[in-house]
């Protein structure tokens, strides 16, 4: 039998019909889906790692272009004279037509026109400098270059390669540039032969994509605004402790909203629907967002990012958090249909909001190269001392000391989202965007402000005073929301 008769026939004998068919519907979908971060093993791929493969160099580009011949002409003197006894003596001109005009100076090292000459006679048109042995032409002073960047790795001028409203792309065209001359040199041999025949399917140049974002295009998602639809949770009629129990089970215990509403109807003898579960949590997460954001505090040294995958309308949307590594608080929960750079941005952006102006920022994330241009982009408008340190911890193993000293800090995160994911499996998959962004809204704001955290001695990572004295919890939920208005 064949591997994949062997695979059909295991899955026939663990699953019901029911779910095979959903088995079924999870694996056309992912076919379908060009983007899904789990597509199927591409063996050519795998094969010819380096095809079409195109990751960030975190090396910023140059803003200004190197000098190559930063020499002036002083010291020039200065050396020659050391290393042979006599000084350059000046151009000593014979024709008084030769004589070179006083203004001008060598535009590599500042010589005087003393020692100026007219290299092609009488045509007067090219000059060069006795001490520094470069030409220059009379007329045209040295064409200050247009370019906007440099390679950091050649110096090249990059050229404009694309450009989109969003991002526009430079890319190093130089031939001999180090940064192509290494990435060459790690093409497998078969790739090798694929280069020479498509080479535009491999980015070995050095490139710099430059994003163009509006800060509306970078806003960190938020829950909706509660329309009339939606029951104003500061003018509920129901005893208030409704409210507090829908979110104690809905959110705390991270039961599902037809349990907690059961909860509420059998161990209460309240009226209450599912459904009034689910509009609670939607108006209170608006509120609760701007609660979250506002009182998240200052970060630590070092924050840790990483995006998780959750199903939004049998879509994969990507959920990216951010945690601050000591105090363990969310600083960024951004929701988005992506895994690319502009979700990056957000995320990162709310992440490091409330840092101080001048404060060390350390970013540890995977190996997703959204990160790099994120904190590129970032990093454009931040002084230099005070650039965004971003550390990428890849792979399932420590292959590098950086690796090793910072596995810790992911290690943070992926348990972090394991606990994410055991407190939106009861929603398994949401409908629309709202119900997830209400869901992990108000995730947040039990993690940071009510659930008690093993490594922070059982206390919440962010301490609200006005709480301490409420025994239980859905009393402190109620004091939050009252806190919110
Ligand atoms: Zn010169
Ligand atoms: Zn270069």
């Amino acid at each position: 039998m064949s591997n994949i008769t062997n695979a059909v026939v295991w899955i026939c004998s663990k699953f019901s019909s029911q779910q095979v068919e959903a088995i079924v519907t999870e694996l056309s979908a992912i076919l379908k889906d060009a983007n899904s971060r789990f597509g199927p093993r591409d063996k050519f791929k795998e094969e010819h790692p380096n095809y079409r493969d195109f990751a960030p160099d975190p090396t910023e580009p140059l803003t200004e272009p190197t000098k190559k011949n930063q020499k002036d002409y002083k010291l020039i003197l200065q050396e020659y004279e050391q290393i042979h006894n006599k000084a350059i003596s000046p151009v000593n001109c014979k024709s008084p037509q030769l004589v070179v005009p006083k203004d001008v100076t060598c535009p590599h090292c500042n010589a005087p026109h003393q020692y100026i000459y007219f290299n092609n006679g009488k045509k007067r048109t090219q000059l060069k400098c006795k001490v520094c042995a470069q030409t220059f032409q009379l007329c045209k002073p040295l064409r200050k270059s247009k370019a906007k960047y440099y390679c950091p790795h050649c110096g090249h001028a990059l050229f404009q390669w694309k450009h989109h409203f969003l991002v526009t792309t430079y890319k190093c065209s130089d031939d001999n540039c180090p940064y192509r001359i290494k990435r060459l040199n790690q093409l497998k041999p078969s790739e090798m032969m694929i280069q020479k025949m498509k080479p535009s399917q491999f980015k070995i140049n050095y490139q710099y994509r430059e994003y163009h974002l509006k800060p509306i295009q970078i806003q960190h998602a938020a829950p909706a605004i509660p329309g009339k639809e939606i029951v104003d949770i500061f003018k509920i009629r129901k005893p208030d402790n409704i409210l507090g129990l829908a979110l104690t089970f809905y959110i705390s215990f991270a039961l599902s909203a037809r349990k907690t509403a059961l909860i509420i109807r059998w161990f209460f003898g309240e009226k209450c629907s599912y459904q009034t579960v689910l509009n609670y949590a939607k108006a209170v997460a608006h509120y609760a967002h701007r609660f979250n954001l506002k009182n998240k505090g200052d970060i630590d040294a070092i924050s840790v990012g990483d995006e998780t995958y959750i199903k939004i309308g049998g879509e994969f949307d990507y959920v990216w958090f951010y945690l601050s590594a000591n105090k363990r608080s969310i600083t960024a929960y951004h929701l988005a249909d992506n895994r690319g750079t502009i979700p990056a941005v957000a995320a990162t952006n709310e992440a490091i909001r409330t840092a101080d102006i001048d404060q060390n920022i350390t970013l540890v994330t995977d190996g997703n190269p959204s990160y790099i241009e994120a904190i590129q982009f970032l990093n454009k408008d931040r002084p230099k001392e005070h650039k965004i340190k971003h550390i990428q911890v890849i792979g399932l193993q420590n292959n590098d000391d950086v690796s090793e000293e910072f596995r810790p800090f992911k290690q943070i995160i992926e348990r972090f989202n394991r606990t994410y994911k055991h407190h939106i499996k009861p929603a398994a998959g949401f409908n629309c965007f709202d119900g997830a962004m209400a869901l992990t809204t108000l995730f947040v704001t039990y993690y940071n402000f009510l659930r008690p955290h093993a490594t922070l001695n059982f206390k919440p990572p962010l301490h609200i005073a006005q709480l301490d004295n409420i025994k239980t919890i859905q009393a402190k939920w109620l004091k939050l929301i009252s806190m919110m208005y």
